[in-house]
C-alpha cells in the first residue's frame, strides 16, 4: 500500500515536471488563447501563485520604463492593459515558463502566450514579431519579441495580459504597471463555477484590482 502511494506520488511528481519541461501542447492550446489548463484544480479548490518567493533573476518586467495608455477593465472590459514605451523596443517574459502559442491572433496580432508555474499564463500581444515559438522553454527576462501594432491597435505598444485556467485577470495584480515592479505577495486563485476569482492574499493591495468574475 505504501509502495503503491509512493509511486502515484512519483507520477504525479513527473507529470508536473514534465509539463514544464517537455510540453506536450494540444492543437487548441498552440492555437487559442482562452484554454483552461489540464489538471490545474485537480489537487484542490484554490492554487496560489507565490510572487512573494521569487527571487531576482525570476522574474522581469516585460516592457521597463512603459508609461500605461489604457488599463484593464477600461472601454467596456479590457481584458489586458496597454502599456507603451516606442515602437520596435524589446518585450521580455516575465517569468521563467514554456511558450504555449506564438502565432497572428484575429485582433490580437502577433502574439505569445506563455505558460508558468501553477497555471499563470502571461500574454503579449501586437508585437512587430515573434522571437519564440510554441514549445520554447524561456526564462523570465528573455526576449520574446518587438512592440508593434499587428491586429487591431492604433498605436504601437504592448497589450499585456494575465490568464490563471483561460480566464483574464488584472495584469495590476501581479505587477505595479505604473512602476514597473513585481507586487512581492502571494496570490490566491480560486475555482468558482466557471470562473476563477483572483485575490491577494495578505491584503496589502486594495481589493478593487481583483477581477470581476465574469468579464
Ligand atoms: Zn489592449
Amino acid at each position: 500500500m505504501k509502495n503503491q502511494l509512493l509511486l502515484i506520488a512519483g507520477l504525479f511528481v513527473a507529470a508536473t515536471l514534465s509539463a514544464q519541461d517537455k510540453p506536450n501542447f494540444s492543437s487548441m492550446e498552440v492555437n487559442h488563447i482562452r484554454v483552461a489548463t489540464p489538471g490545474l484544480f485537480s489537487t484542490g479548490k484554490s492554487v496560489f501563485l507565490n510572487l512573494d518567493s521569487l527571487a531576482e533573476h525570476e522574474y522581469a518586467f516585460p516592457l521597463p520604463g512603459a508609461k500605461v495608455i489604457s488599463a484593464y477593465g477600461s472601454r467596456g472590459g479590457h481584458s489586458g492593459a496597454d502599456i507603451k514605451t516606442c515602437a520596435k523596443d524589446t518585450i521580455r517574459c516575465a517569468f521563467d515558463g514554456v511558450v504555449r502559442m506564438a502565432k497572428p491572433y484575429s485582433a490580437y496580432g502577433n502574439v505569445v502566450v506563455v505558460r508558468h508555474a501553477n497555471g499563470l499564463e502571461t500574454i503579449y500581444s501586437h508585437n512587430l514579431t515573434n522571437f519564440v515559438k510554441s514549445g520554447d522553454v524561456i526564462k523570465a527576462g528573455e526576449p520574446i519579441g518587438l512592440t508593434g501594432r499587428t491586429g487591431r491597435a492604433t498605436t504601437e505598444h504592448l497589450h499585456f495580459e494575465t490568464r490563471i485556467n483561460g480566464q483574464h485577470f488584472n495584469p495590476n495584480l501581479i505587477f505595479d504597471l505604473k512602476e514597473g515592479t513585481l507586487r512581492k505577495e502571494c496570490i490566491k486563485c480560486t475555482k468558482n463555477g466557471k470562473g476563477v476569482v483572483v485575490k491577494t492574499q495578505a491584503g496589502k493591495t486594495k481589493v478593487d484590482l481583483a477581477q470581476q468574475p465574469g468579464k
